[in-house]
């Protein structure tokens, strides 16, 4: 990393206290990629760094290397940042007044730390948070709120590279083409060890190691199918007007969870169910 002072748009995912009046700080700057640093005196009551280093701030910081000594101290092992000026573009103050908001951003912020590389600029990855977090700031529908953190999710599994493939069986090739009537025996199941679907004969012959958990659960009907497709190829705007029922949203967080499980392990449950504890998501 460049160790002269720079400046960068970035996200504040996380902070916790340090020593007598600092915060360490989680960020995740449009340039920099996820870093780590240090907003010293930020909790004293008249600190010109308080507004825009709050958690999810949108901000403009302007970082220098910090002291070895200090970068000891806040057990880094190198590379934390001083954060030596900053500016808030945006405070998000939409997702601090709100429980369930709140909760939804904490998510998004581990989500952010558990997929995201630290000192790896990942633009797309940036705009995705940005984007998701804004909406959600500013979104009072619940339903609304539900399709930004389901985009949000599927759309980081394909910045990552994990992007399911739902036109054919990931294992056979078999396209994915669903009967209208329910109860046929015709179905398949979230794979995400094989990067999509199986069919139910790849199903069978696979048994638990899909990734996708007992396959008589995870079974995927038309209508969740058509929802992942959208939600992975559509613009946010026009999503956000779908109207989901109970039964398809329990579904289509069963398929997606299962891809994020996979991916980014034991933690990605972890953190909804601290999501859980603030709202019905
Ligand atoms: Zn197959």
């Amino acid at each position: 990393m460049d160790l002269r002072s720079q400046t960068d748009e970035c996200l504040i995912l996380r902070s916790r206290e340090f020593q007598e009046a600092d915060r360490l700080l989680t960020v995740l700057g449009r340039r920099l990629g996820r870093v780590s640093c240090l907003a010293r005196g930020v909790r004293r009551p008249n600190s010109r760094l308080k507004a825009a280093t709050l958690d999810f701030s949108y901000s403009r910081l302007q970082f220098a290397p910090a002291s070895r000594q200090a970068a000891g101290s806040a057990g880094s092992a190198g590379g934390l940042l001083l954060v030596t000026q900053g500016e808030a573009l945006d405070g998000l103050p939409g997702l601090r007044a709100d429980l369930n908001k709140l909760g939804c951003a904490y998510y998004l912020g581990e989500l952010l730390v558990l997929a995201t590389p630290e000192n790896k600029p990942q633009e797309n990855i940036f705009i995705l948070a940005v984007t998701a977090l804004t909406l959600l700031a500013n979104l009072e529908n619940e339903q609304e709120q539900f399709l930004v953190l389901k985009f949000f999710e599927l759309r980081l599994l394909g910045e990552m590279g994990w992007r399911p493939n739902l036109a054919v069986c990931s294992r056979c090739g078999r396209p994915v083409r669903l009967p209208q009537a329910p109860g046929r025996p015709d179905f398949f199941v979230a794979a995400p060890a094989l990067g999509g679907l199986a069919c139910p004969r790849c199903c069978q012959d696979l048994q638990w190691s899909t990734g996708g958990g007992p396959a008589e659960k995870a079974r995927l009907s038309r209508g969740c199918l058509r929802l992942l497709d959208s939600l992975l190829n559509w613009e946010l705007r026009p999503l956000l007007k779908l109207r989901i029922s109970p039964e398809l949203r329990q579904e289509l967080n069963a398929c997606v969870w299962a891809f994020l499980d996979y991916h980014l392990g034991p933690a990605a449950g972890k953190a909804r169910r601290n999501l859980q504890v603030y709202c019905d998501i």
